[in-house]
């Protein structure tokens, strides 16, 4: 069973956001808790968290197929004790709001060196910050996203984001969210099916599908190993259809979100049918569902 949705607006209140994905097709969906651009947020009120989780259950929303993302503020390797701290205190948050609306998973970007610290000390920062994460709250998993590599941000190799992993104490709430654009952006082919079939392998031989707990799935402007981070519509970039296929075909990738944040919001109904078409194909030759 897949679970495929967007990255869909909570504008007006998170209750919005499963309507919004209902909308689109979508049986996952993915959202901001709070506003992504700003520290502070007033806790989240008991009548809207109640509306979300009965939202949730009318349009057929499973906990686990929602994956939450916290503000692009919070750098969980900031080299400054301050930013640390802050970002810290303000990732306690982010998972205390995924604690009141009942979702297990939390999705963020590991964090940023800024040229102050080095790669192996800021991946032990943002290690440290989940293990203290993970004191302050029960059950959230700290979902890793992978980044595109742009400027210092971490986690761009799979190697990066093994050794974050592997200092994190409680390997149960660990996870890693793949973003097929940012991949390809560091370097991962995923441009065929075999290239995709190899950068997948090399992902779990480096860290491992038990960890793979979410999906971004988007196409990419820049090209392979551009080290930049610009989504495109699937088949419109440079990685193309094949790696979708391949994903919907693998049931590695079964009972996880599977998230779009591809650029054309009108076109993710369309997006989510294509990738159901792709999924219905896994039993037919892949060269089939091409004709
Ligand atoms: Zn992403
Ligand atoms: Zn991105």
């Amino acid at each position: 069973m897949k679970y495929i949705g967007a990255h869909v607006s909570a504008s007006g209140g998170v209750e919005n956001a499963p309507i919004n994905a209902a909308a689109i097709g979508a049986n996952a969906f993915a959202l901001f808790t709070k506003n992504q651009r700003q520290w502070q947020a007033k806790p989240l009120d008991v009548e809207k968290v109640a509306a979300f989780k009965a939202n949730c259950i009318k349009h057929g929303f499973l906990p686990e197929a929602v994956l939450p993302h916290d503000s692009y503020l919070i750098n969980l390797g900031a080299p400054e004790a301050d930013k640390l701290e802050k970002s810290r205190a303000a990732f306690v948050d982010e998972m205390e709001r995924c604690q009141m609306l009942g979702l297990p998973l939390l999705n963020f970007h590991p964090g940023s060196h800024l040229k102050k610290i080095s790669e192996a000390a800021c991946l032990s920062l943002i290690a440290e910050s989940i293990n203290l994460a993970h004191q302050a709250v029960p059950n959230v998993v700290a979902v890793i996203e992978n980044t595109a590599g742009q400027g210092t941000n971490m986690g761009w190799s799979f190697e990066q984001l093994a050794s974050i992993i592997e200092q994190v104490e409680d390997k149960a709430r660990v996870g890693v969210c793949i973003d097929t654009c940012h991949a390809f952006a560091a370097g991962y082919d995923l441009r065929s099916h075999t290239a995709a079939e190899q950068s997948f392998a090399e992902f779990e031989r480096i860290v491992g599908f038990n960890y793979l707990r979410a999906m971004h799935l988007n196409d990419s402007k820049t090209p392979l190993g551009g080290r930049v981070d610009r989504h495109q519509a699937l088949g419109e970039g440079e990685i193309g259809l094949p790696c979708f296929e391949v994903i919907m075909q693998d049931d590695r990738f079964d009972g996880i979100p599977l998230i779009l944040e591809t650029i054309k919001p009108e076109r993710w109904a369309d997006e989510i049918r294509l990738l159901r078409q792709f999924e219905a194909a896994a039993n037919a030759p892949i060269s089939a569902t091409l004709a």
